[in-house]
């Protein structure tokens, strides 16, 4: 089974994607946590060079381009490979990120991002766990974590709230597989959200 956490800089989706591959491996599952941009050696050095430096450094159809290329390795290296042996994989971001970040808040990419999505990826999760907070609130916790560590959380409020709206509009595009979670509250009573919806 493969579990994708999705939202907003800021919305405490690593904090959740963690706490579910522990809950579930309490239970007694084989489960690999990992994330994106990165996750195999090879997209964690993509990884570098899409969030490190400031400025627009690359237009948003290459950074579509690296974007798909790192997801690329990162299913054939890590994602496969644990599925094959039947294990749970809990993904920090998977395709929703790009069909959002890039698709829709970057540029109008929308098409592209799924073009590319279906020759190389062709997957989805079977499940995807949206969580929502207030943009403002989402870059209050960047801030507070540190402040704008790479140039995409240094874009600001409207573009936060550009994604927020992308994020909810995914989950009304696939009612079956996204489900949007209330992100308030503390770590545990989000946690339990999502475990009442899985
Ligand atoms: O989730 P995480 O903070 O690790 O993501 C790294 C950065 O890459 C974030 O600032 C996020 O906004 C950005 N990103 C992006 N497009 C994606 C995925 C992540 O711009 N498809």
């Amino acid at each position: 089974m493969l579990i994708s956490f999705e939202g907003i800089d800021g919305c405490g989706k690593s904090t959740q994607a963690r706490l579910l591959a522990e809950a579930l491996r309490a239970e007694g599952r084989e489960v690999v946590l990992t994330r994106e941009p990165g996750g195999s050696p090879g997209a964690e050095e993509i990884r570098r060079l899409l969030v490190e430096g400031a400025g627009e450094r690359w237009s948003p159809e290459t950074e579509c381009l690296l974007f798909t290329a790192a997801r690329r390795d990162h299913l054939e290296r890590t994602i496969r490979p644990a599925l094959a042996a039947g294990h749970t994989v809990v993904t920090d971001r998977f395709a929703d990120s790009t069909r959002v970040y890039q698709g829709a808040a970057r540029g109008d990419l929308r098409d592209l991002v799924d073009r590319l999505h279906g020759l190389m990826i062709g997957i989805e999760p079977d499940r995807s766990f949206v969580i929502d907070i207030d943009p403002a609130t989402g870059l209050q916790r960047g801030a507070a974590r540190g402040g704008a560590e790479d140039r995409f959380e240094s874009l600001g409020l409207g573009f936060q709230e550009r994604l927020a709206t992308g994020f909810r509009a995914l989950a009304r595009e696939y009612p079956d597989r996204v489900r949007l979670i209330d992100g308030r509250g503390t770590p545990d009573q989000v946690a339990a959200r999502i475990r009442a919806a899985l």
